[in-house]
């Protein structure tokens, strides 16, 4: 029984990926043996902050780096650093900017929902934002006309809600941003490489701690020294409501340091195995065929793909997909396909025999159907 399920809660098997409904990610046992240690003892939270962005940039070769609770707290803190520097009574009065550069000009189709807006968290930071060009099309002119005497930042989002095609690149963002000296903010959330933002010129470059690193709940600034520096003062205003706690900034330095040096071939291979099982079991069942697929994004993911034959079942992906999901445990497949029959097992989040658990529901929902 996991702890969820002793206050009664169904048990949950993962096979979609990283879902912030879901819990993101699990940690290994070192970071959970590191976050128990560091809960147990006090310790000089200014002093930890400090000491937590030096060694992040060691990670990401950004001159500094502010610890922070998330990707989201990232942004509206990486905003506030913009429009108050180091001041402290300007830090205090923030959200509100009246009377301050506070304007924040991002793309269109970058104006992205990633679970809760993109342009919320620039006003919590006390931006404005000012969506420029059409939501498929921005043309580096229409940044450049949009600066003015209120301009805080620039942000540019790189995710894949985001609309991929017709934007202004990040290069082109970057001669903008140095050309009129306005901050360029990267949001990097999700993304694997923790220097290429960096290297390409992004003042303030934001990841979520719980994504690709598998920390725990934590995210983190990176970037410009006098920036970055700024980002910290905020938590004697804004950052306070974004508090994150000690045992969550070492867990994130110790999930850092072991995705730093993460040699995953061996549990790809396993990963694949296990898949590859799954398909094979699956490919028995009549009305399924199934097969191994590599990721889109080309990563070393090795997913089993289902596809529902609706004229041979008689039912869709998406009876099969409600029913894995409504069964105890619940178990979530990825789902982007669905609507052209086709249901995604992701290995990455699945707990050691797993896959037998979901080939045996399969089955059981296949039995019922008639
Ligand atoms: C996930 C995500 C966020 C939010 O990150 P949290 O760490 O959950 O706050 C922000 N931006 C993008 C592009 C994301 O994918």
């Amino acid at each position: 029984m996991n702890i969820y399920e002793k206050i009664d809660l169904n048990k949950v098997i993962n096979a979609s990926g990283k879902m912030t409904a879901l819990g993101v990610s699990t940690i290994k046992d070192s970071v959970g043996d590191y976050m128990k240690e560091a809960a147990m003892s006090f310790v000089k939270i200014e002093d930890l902050i400090e000491k937590a962005g030096e060694l992040i940039s060691k990670y990401t070769g950004g001159e500094d780096s502010c610890i922070t609770l998330g990707a989201s707290a990232g942004i509206a803190i990486s905003v506030a650093s913009c429009i108050s520097g180091n001041d402290i009574s300007k830090i205090e009065k923030l959200p509100i900017s009246e009377g301050l550069k506070n304007e924040v000009i991002i793309q269109k189709g970058h104006a992205i929902n990633f679970g809760a807006p993109v342009t919320q968290m620039i006003r919590l930071g006390g931006g404005l934002p000012i969506e420029v060009g059409q939501s498929n099309k921005v043309n580096p002119y229409h940044i450049e006309e949009a600066i003015n005497e209120k301009t805080a930042a620039l942000i540019y989002i790189k995710s894949h809600h985001a609309v991929q095609k017709g934007m202004t690149s990040i290069e082109n963002m970057v001669n903008i941003s140095r050309k009129y000296d306005i901050p360029l903010i990267i949001d990097a959330a999700a993304e694997e490489d923790l220097k290429k933002y960096i290297l390409l010129g992004g003042d303030l470059v934001i990841y979520s701690g719980g994504k690709a690193i598998e920390g725990p709940t934590s995210g983190f600034i990176t970037g410009r020294k006098d920036l970055v520096k700024c980002c910290r003062l905020q938590y004697k205003g804004i950052g306070r409501a974004m508090k994150i706690g000690k045992e969550n900034i070492m867990g994130l330095l110790k999930a850092i340091e072991l995705y730093d040096k993460n040699d995953n071939s061996k549990e790809v291979v396993g990963q694949r195995e296990a898949m590859e099982w799954l398909s094979d079991e699956v490919n028995q069942i009549q009305g399924l065929v199934a097969s191994i697929v590599k990721d889109e994004a080309g990563r070393e993911i090795y997913r089993c793909q289902i596809k529902v034959e609706k004229d041979i079942l008689g039912v869709d992906a998406n009876y099969i997909i409600e029913n894995l999901e409504e069964g105890d445990p619940s178990i979530y497949t990825r789902n982007h396909y669905a609507n052209i029959g086709i249901i995604n097992v992701d290995p990455r989040p699945l707990k050691r025999g797993e896959e037998r658990v979901i080939l045996e529901r399969i089955k059981e929902i296949v039995k019922d159907i008639k």
